[in-house]
C-alpha cells in the first residue's frame, strides 16, 4: 500500500439538522463548523453527540453525507455511562468531519438486532449507509478519535469483514 498523505478532512455533502431534521447541504468552500439548518438556524455541528431514537438513526444514515459515528448504549450499562463523556469529547474534536450519534439500543431493539449489537458500550462507524468498521468496550476519546480517523482513512474495498 502506498503512503499518502490523507487530505484536510471536508464535510461537504448532505447533512440532517439535529434539531429539525431539515436536509441542509454543506457548501465545500465554506467552513462546515460554522454552518446553520436553513430551516431553524440551528447551528449544524454543536459539538456534541445528538441523542437518536430508532426513527432518527435511521434518518440520519439515509440523509447524511458525512459520515456517522454512533454510540450504541443502555441506561443500566456502567461502562456505557463511564464512556458518554469520553463520547461528547471525541464529539467536540470530530465534528464536522462526521456525526456523533448516542443510540440507547434498549429503544431501539430492531436496528440492534439488525447491527448484531452484542456488547455494550459499541461504537459503530458508517459511510454512506453501510458499517464502515465497529468496536465493543469502553474506550477514552483520544482511542475513540484515532479508531475512527483510522477506519475513515483506509481505503473502502480493503475493510475486509465486520468482525
Ligand atoms: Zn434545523
Amino acid at each position: 500500500m502506498q503512503a499518502r498523505q490523507s487530505p484536510a478532512p471536508t464535510a461537504a455533502g448532505r447533512v440532517l439538522c439535529p434539531r429539525c431534521r431539515a436536509v441542509n447541504r454543506l457548501p465545500p468552500d465554506k467552513p462546515a463548523a460554522k454552518a446553520k439548518c436553513g430551516s431553524c438556524r440551528e447551528p449544524l455541528f454543536a459539538g456534541r453527540a445528538i441523542p437518536v431514537d430508532e426513527a432518527g438513526f435511521e434518518l440520519h444514515l439515509r440523509r447524511d453525507e458525512i459520515p456517522i459515528l454512533v454510540d450504541m448504549w443502555a441506561p443500566w450499562c456502567g461502562p456505557c455511562r463511564a464512556m458518554a463523556p469520553m463520547f461528547e469529547q471525541a464529539a467536540r474534536n470530530l465534528e464536522p468531519e462526521m456525526r456523533l450519534l448516542k443510540l440507547n439500543v434498549d429503544e431501539a431493539p430492531q436496528t440492534a438486532s439488525r447491527l448484531g449489537v452484542q456488547g455494550i458500550p459499541a461504537l459503530y462507524l458508517f459511510r454512506e449507509g453501510r458499517v464502515l468498521a465497529r468496536t465493543t468496550g469502553l474506550q477514552n476519546a483520544e482511542t475513540i478519535q484515532r479508531w475512527a480517523r483510522a477506519h475513515l482513512a483506509a481505503p473502502a474495498n480493503a475493510q475486509g469483514d465486520l468482525r
